[in-house]
């Protein structure tokens, strides 16, 4: 499933592309992608716009278009775009260039939603905390999200509201990086394990985003090469990179959980 630094990725690809073009022709195949708006009228709204920036604000893809209407993308589970032919083609954007671009998405949950501009701010700021990356992502913003929370600090941080563009990856190589136990009450961070916190969800995004994110073999990220570089995610009785102890998995939260059993101690 695609994070932040996959995200970003696609982004810049999808950038590079798509700024400054008219979309010639748009072909939605997969009537769930624009649900419960109907796929036909949400193409043809969108043929003759032309793409002004492709932005991204958490795990959502922004294309925001001279119309002033905006094409919220999210990715979910096997999203993306595709510059070749390929296989699951849910949609199609032919550009006024010539180039075709293809949405594929094998397992079918991405969504797309053509809004008015503030409907689209609207919809992302009931959603979303700060962007990690970004300089409203302080110390006290994420202190006071976890604040007399009882829930395991993993769980917490996996909250859209509290790291936008966080996911199952990047929570666990963080909380290696700050040396915090994914089940450790979010309420009972100190301080300075607030701040290591911080410090390691944005170490983690922005190597993720160094490395063009993670391909997991699935044929949906490929070209990513994070997954070399994981410290714990997928890596149970693996060697720990920084004290050798055997990396464990654990459920936190319905979810699958990589940590160091002595760097990430429970306390
Ligand atoms: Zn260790």
């Amino acid at each position: 499933m695609p994070e932040l630094p996959e995200v970003e990725t696609e982004r810049g690809r999808l950038a590079s592309r798509l700024q400054g073009r008219k979309l010639a022709r748009v072909q939605i195949r997969d009537p769930r992608l624009t649900r419960p708006d109907d796929p036909t009228v949400v193409a043809a709204v969108l043929e003759g716009d032309r793409v002004a920036e492709v932005e991204r604000r958490g795990k959502y893809l922004i294309v925001r278009l001279e119309s002033e209407r905006v094409l919220l993308v999210h990715l979910r589970m096997t999203g993306g775009f595709r510059y070749a032919p390929a296989s699951h083609e849910r949609a199609v954007l032919e550009l006024d260039d010539g180039a075709r671009i293809a949405y594929r998405d094998q397992r079918r949950f991405g969504t797309w939603q053509l809004l008015e501009r503030e409907d689209a701010e609207r919809h992302l700021d009931i959603r979303l905390g700060p962007e990690p990356l970004e300089r409203g992502f302080t110390k006290a913003f994420l202190a006071g999200r976890l604040a007399d929370r009882a829930a395991p600090v993993k769980a917490a941080i996996l909250d859209q509201r509290t790291v936008a563009g966080l996911g199952n990856i990047y929570s666990d190589e963080a909380l290696w990086h700050a040396r915090i136990h994914p089940q450790r009450p979010a309420g009972t961070l100190s301080a300075d394990e607030v701040a290591a916190l911080r410090e390691g969800i944005r170490k983690a995004l922005r190597l993720g985003i160094r490395h063009q994110g993670a391909d997991l073999g699935d044929g949906a990220y490929a070209g990513g090469r994070m997954q070399e570089r994981f410290n714990v995610y997928g890596r149970g009785g693996e060697p720990c990179n920084r004290c050798g102890t055997p990396i464990e998995k654990i459920r936190v939260a319905g979810r699958g959980t990589w940590y160091c059993p002595t760097c990430q101690v429970n306390r």
